[in-house]
């Protein structure tokens, strides 16, 4: 990857407009990967390291899940469908059902994600990641277009959809779902994980992808999109990001699903019914091309569309769907009967879109959401003792979940639910235009490129305080962002600095702006008194949650 060698740039997570200044900035790929592409206000999840907590546990169990797997059993298809022989046999269950290759892609995006966070202890994540890297290198080449899916039938498939007969697109299981997987991992091996094979790779394939596409008409685009697709979108904007050329961008444009757009673009509710994780993803897309273009009407759908799910139809652990579909905002009785309630996948993609939203609109309501389905639902989506995944949570009285085992399931969820730990550390911190903001108490400690390490621990929620210190190699004027949470009422959120309470303003949801100057072994301590607070469901039934701070005890009975 190119270097920035510029002396107004420090390379990591430096604000968005300073690049703008930059004279180096046209031709920086720097600035668009770091910046624009990772998001600016994010810092890398190399500058984030968990302490102690329930999430480290997580962390712990989903290395184990994933060293549990056999890359070359993961490869297979791939090998296959490239006309090589496979070294081992494909696994069974989705990865051999017409979704094959499919897991690969998340796998791709775990081992990333969690080699960037810290998390290789022995350094096996990242001989599996280069490893498969070569191998796909290797299957590139055989293929000799630039493609890369395991999809079955991968070369008989594709030429119909070239000629024109996308129609066909609903003889295979989801082809550009299973192939987005592969993209969004060869982009989270290049940008987290730093893996320049990685970006080769990734630019290859999406040449293939403009190959394959530029010649339909947008009448044949749109009748293929129907069918789940994933983040195409996203994804071909991503490398856009990162070429500057703008054929991947018109590409990324032409997944743009129009007829489930346009209701939202005109700010109407038509997703009842919808399946959920379908949508979800390109929605995302839709707002990552949003941020690159400065479309502000796209930018707008996806915030409109992030209300109706999140203010409409999600539950008290942040959850949403039943039997993979957008339930009625009026009705939420078919979600409390179903043994198959909110969906890992669905979540696990709203925390990316509320991501993105924070990113270019720094409220803290969006965080609210996000620290509610993060330590309600994602945590509780893997088991720590006996590493595995649920795909549903039903919210179905006295009912049960069940969870995956390593070399036999491989679901949807299985695949986002390897990815989340990895991601644990992306949202706890992010850095704000004079200083940096507290968005999550998750025990961790932050360091960034210009020497400050912010450091975070706590016993959240056995404890009521959070305790931050702070390490520096010179005295530094910044703020501190406190969030201060929808759930801590105004006048109850206490921050004392070096034992001594500083006067702040703040109301819920927003934060507490506590500028200082900041000496070496500076320590903030921050009050979040918790109570117990009733929910009820969105539809005003008489159903209610039972909430001790943001976490949800009980989901239960008539009231
Ligand atoms: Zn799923």
């Amino acid at each position: 990857m190119a270097v920035c060698s510029s002396q107004h740039c420090d390379l990591i997570g430096n604000a968005y407009p300073r690049c703008r200044s930059c004279p180096s900035y046209a031709n920086c790929e720097t600035s668009r990967s770091r910046n624009s592409f990772r998001k600016y206000l994010a810092f890398p999840l190399s500058q984030v390291r968990l302490l102690k907590s329930p999430f480290a546990e997580a962390v712990e169990a989903n290395r184990k899940y994933v060293l549990a797997h056999d890359p070359d059993r993961l490869l297979a298809p791939f090998l296959r469908e490239a006309g090589l022989n496979p070294k081992k046999e494909p696994y069974p269950n989705w990865k051999s059902q017409g979704l094959d290759g499919h897991t690969a892609g998340h796998y791709l995006s775990a081992l990333a994600d969690m080699i960037a966070a810290g998390n290789d202890t022995d350094g096996e994540m990242g001989r599996r990641l280069d490893y498969m890297l070569l191998e796909l290198e290797r299957v590139q080449k055989a293929n000799g277009d630039g493609y890369l899916g395991g999809l079955p039938g991968s070369r008989d498939f594709w030429p119909i959809i070239v000629a024109g007969d996308t129609g066909k697109i609903w003889s295979k299981w989801a082809p550009w779902y299973n192939l987005h997987k592969m993209f969004a991992g060869l982009r989270d091996s290049t940008i987290a994980a730093e893996k320049p094979k990685a970006r080769e790779l990734l630019i290859k394939f999406g040449d293939w992808c403009v190959n394959t596409t530029s010649g339909l008409t947008d009448a044949q685009m749109q009748g293929m999109l129907s069918n789940e697709y994933g983040g195409m979108n996203e994804v071909m904007a991503d490398i856009y990001a990162m070429t500057g050329d703008k054929k991947y961008l018109d590409t990324a444009e032409r997944f743009n699903h129009r007829s489930f757009f346009e209701p939202l673009l005109r700010g109407e509710d038509k997703v009842t019914g919808l399946h959920a994780n379908t949508q979800i993803p390109k929605i995302i897309g839709l707002e990552r091309i949003a941020t690159l273009t400065g479309n502000e009407r796209q930018d707008s759908a996806a915030r409109f569309f992030w209300d109706t799910v999140v203010k409409h139809r999600t539950v008290a652990f942040g959850g949403n769907s039943v039997s993979e579909h957008f339930n009625d905002p009026t009705d939420f009785h078919p979600m409390l009967e179903s043994r198959e309630g909110p969906e890992t996948c669905n979540t696990y993609n709203m925390l990316r879109l509320t991501e993105q939203l924070f990113a270019t609109k720094p409220e803290a309501s969006y965080v609210d959401y996000y620290e509610r389905a993060l330590y309600n639902h994602i945590l509780s989506t893997i088991d720590s003792e006996t590493p595995g995944y649920v795909y549903f949570t039903p919210i179905r009285p006295e009912h049960y979940r069940v969870y995956s085992q390593p070399e036999q399931s491989f679901w949807c969820c299985v695949g986002t639910g390897m990815e989340n730990p990895g991601r644990y550390g992306q949202f706890i911190y992010a850095r704000a235009k004079e200083g940096i903001y507290v968005n999550l108490f998750i025990p961790s400690e932050l360091r960034t490129s210009d020497g400050l390490t912010l450091r975070q621990e706590n016993n959240f929620p056995s404890e009521q305080t959070t305790h931050l210190s702070l390490k520096l190699q010179k005295p530094s004027n910044f703020a501190l962002y406190i969030r201060h949470p929808q759930w801590v009422p105004e006048g109850k959120l206490t921050v004392r600095v070096n034992g001594k309470v500083v006067p702040i303003s703040s109301k819920p949801p927003s934060y507490a702006m506590v500028r200082h100057q900041w000496r070496d072994g500076d320590k903030v301590d921050v009050d979040l008194p918790m109570r117990i607070t009733v929910e009820r469901l969105p539809d005003k039934s008489n159903w209610a949650a039972i909430l001790y701070t943001l976490l949800e005890i009980l989901s239960d009975g008539a009231w």
